[in-house]
């Protein structure tokens, strides 16, 4: 199951909050809108967002005031806020940067530009992978290449497995909860089930073969990685 981006729009002209989430929806993401930062604030409280659109003018507080406030906020510091302004408000658009937004657009724009906007601010919120080579026993893996070899012969996997034995590999003898996992390989606003990281840790195993007894399972508590497995 693949997770679609939730992104919250805040917008108080429905015409254009419910074209926005027409387009969104179209273009495999997973839209939700609100006319003003109170009821986004509720919005957020329920379900953390992976973006934000948040129009400058707002009922009530302005856009401003609530990019400010939820950059300063721990639960949402993360969260991508891409401000939506109309022409004649071009002016304020250092302000809405310094306020914390990541980016802005212009109304009118294009949905192909909308999107661009916002794949760019996604892939900026992905967790960083390191991109040394790390070897352990046969096992060797480059983050820069994206090779994995086992006792010389290449390993094939996906890029999911792949980034979590980057992972796994940089933290070794260490237990890492499914969380943990999920904040370090998919991102930390990324909402994925838990037992997501339970078949991506099947498959990494199935592709490493007679190396996949490295990595155990932690009963109650989650995987490590180990050079010297019990079983
Ligand atoms: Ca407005």
């Amino acid at each position: 199951m693949r997770h679609l981006p939730r992104v919250l729009i805040v917008e108080d002209e429905p015409a254009i909050a419910e074209l926005i989430a027409i387009n969104l929806r179209h273009n495999g993401l997973s839209p939700t809108y609100v006319e003003d930062g109170e009821k986004a604030q509720i919005e957020i409280d329920a379900i953390l967002p992976d973006v934000i659109l948040l129009d400058w003018m707002l009922p009530g507080q302005s856009g401003i005031y609530w990019a400010r406030k939820w950059r300063n906020d721990v639960r949402t510091k993360t969260v991508p806020i891409l401000f939506l302004t109309a022409k004649s408000e071009e002016i304020d658009k250092v302000a809405g940067l310094d306020a914390g937004a990541d980016d802005y657009i212009t109304k009118p724009f294009s949905t192909q530009e909308l999107m661009a906007r916002i794949r760019s601010v996604l892939r900026r919120r992905a967790p960083q992978q390191a991109e040394d080579s790390v070897s352990i026993g046969n096992l060797i893996i480059d983050g820069a290449t994206h090779r994995v070899s086992w006792q010389g012969a290449p390993v094939k996997m996906g890029p999911t497995e792949f980034k979590l034995l980057n992972f796994l590999m940089h933290h070794t003898e260490r237990v890492h909860s499914r969380s943990q996992l999920l904040d370090k390989v998919w991102g930390d606003h990324i909402f994925i089930e838990e037992r997501t990281v339970d078949v991506h840790i099947k498959r990494l195993r199935e592709a490493l073969g007679d190396a996949g007894n490295m990595i155990e399972t932690v009963r109650g508590v989650g995987y490590r990685f180990t050079q010297h497995p019990s079983n």
